[in-house]
């Protein structure tokens, strides 16, 4: 491969995460079993909650642990049944196991790859406690529909904002439109702390909630009240999401000025299907997604030619949730159809703030020359 390979996704990180990691290294306090958390937490929390304007902000260990945690939070226990996309990171499904729940599987959209509402009416069920909306790839999905459907039959909503970070609805950040929400700080989303995740809320009693099931469901100390988890995030973390905060909206910039010169290159292909930014909503551009609307067995091909051109074009998701041997068990009652032909057929461009105004030309380019 060429040396100036580009990846798909790659965090930045400077001297002042550097510096920022020392000072914690140096205080000597390096977590606080405490559900407040340790002054980093707090700070990084409270920068977090006024960027995206939500009253609360829990940091915890990961994104995973963010969806599990609210979905304790919320109360989903066995029994319960937690309405997913199809068509995710299968972390959105394994946390609802992980709480003892039943994953239902709803379709997408193939415009937006977003939960498609009709698909989850049909699959709201006596035992259903729970929707999941994902806004996959940084594009909201369609909140105020479910938000009025959850209210009609007393459901949950929690975000999965995992790719979401700085994106929008209506004018409001993603992570402030449900009951809760979850976001993550893997290497590769639009901002990271090695490992993390975050919980946001407007409810002050689910905050209190979550700050005690990060920490064992302890208030005092030993006094473990409700089924917790040690899912603390380590201030050394917190202290680099804080600068990366600083960081966030010229990743933001970047990531939108690529993502236009994604576009304006491809749009003379008719057999690529490119991202939608529907009207009212901010996509963050976490991933650039393209559809093969023909010749779909193509798809591998081409993105090997991609990446044998020094691009990293990858697959965000190969196969559809349900169809992954962990839930081959599960009783199936839904039909997922859209899921399974996005799974076939998109593939994912380069688009992060590492990409150079030249590389996203370059990167045009070679897709053309890949699909001829
Ligand atoms: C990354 C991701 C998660 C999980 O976050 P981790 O920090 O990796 O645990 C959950 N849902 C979606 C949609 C994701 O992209």
């Amino acid at each position: 491969m060429a040396s100036s390979f580009i990846p798909i996704n790659k965090p930045i990180m400077g001297d002042e995460e550097v510096e920022a990691v020392k000072q914690v290294i140096a205080s000597g306090i390096l977590t606080d079993w405490r559900p407040q958390g340790g002054p980093m937490n707090r700070r990084f929390e409270e920068c977090f909650a006024s960027f995206i304007g939500v009253r609360y902000a829990v940091a915890v260990s990961s994104g995973s642990a963010a969806l599990h945690a609210a979905l304790l939070a919320a109360g989903v226990k066995p029994g319960d049944e937690v309405i997913v996309p199809a068509f995710t990171f299968p972390a959105t499904a394994n946390m609802v196991l992980m709480a003892g729940a039943k994953p239902v599987f709803a379709d997408i959209s193939t415009e937006t790859y977003n939960i498609d509402l009709e698909s989850v009416k049909k699959l709201i069920s006596a035992r259903t406690k729970a929707i999941i909306p994902v806004h996959l790839y940084g594009l909201p999905a369609d909140m105020d529909p479910v938000m009025e459907l959850a209210e009609e039959h007393g459901l949950m909503v929690i975000e999965d904002a995992a790719q979401a970070h700085g994106a929008k609805y209506k004018g409001r950040y993603t992570g402030t439109l449900g009951h809760m929400a979850c976001f993550s700080f893997y290497p590769s989303k639009i901002i990271s702390t090695g490992e993390g995740g975050m919980v946001t809320t407007n409810d002050e009693e689910l905050a209190l909630k979550l700050r005690s099931i990060r920490t064992h469901g302890q208030v005092k100390g030993f006094d473990s009240k409700i089924l917790g988890h040690n899912y603390r995030m380590p201030e050394i973390e917190a202290a680099i999401g804080l600068v990366q905060m600083k960081r966030l909206p010229g990743f933001l910039e970047a990531r939108r000025r690529n993502a236009k010169l994604l576009t304006e290159g491809l749009s003379d292909l008719d057999e690529l299907k490119l991202p939608v930014e529907p009207p009212g909503l901010n996509h963050c551009w976490y991933l650039y997604t393209v559809r093969l609307t023909k010749r779909q067995y193509l798809r591998d091909l081409i993105v090997k030619r991609l990446n044998q051109a020094g691009i990293g074009a990858a697959i965000y998701y190969e196969t559809p949730v349900p169809l992954l041997p962990l839930y081959s068990r599960l009783r199936r009652r839904s039909t997922y159809l859209n899921a399974i032909v996005a799974s076939r057929s998109v593939f994912q461009l380069p688009v992060h703030p590492g990409v150079s105004e030249e590389q996203a030309l370059n990167i045009t380019k070679e897709v053309k020359k890949a699909l001829t």
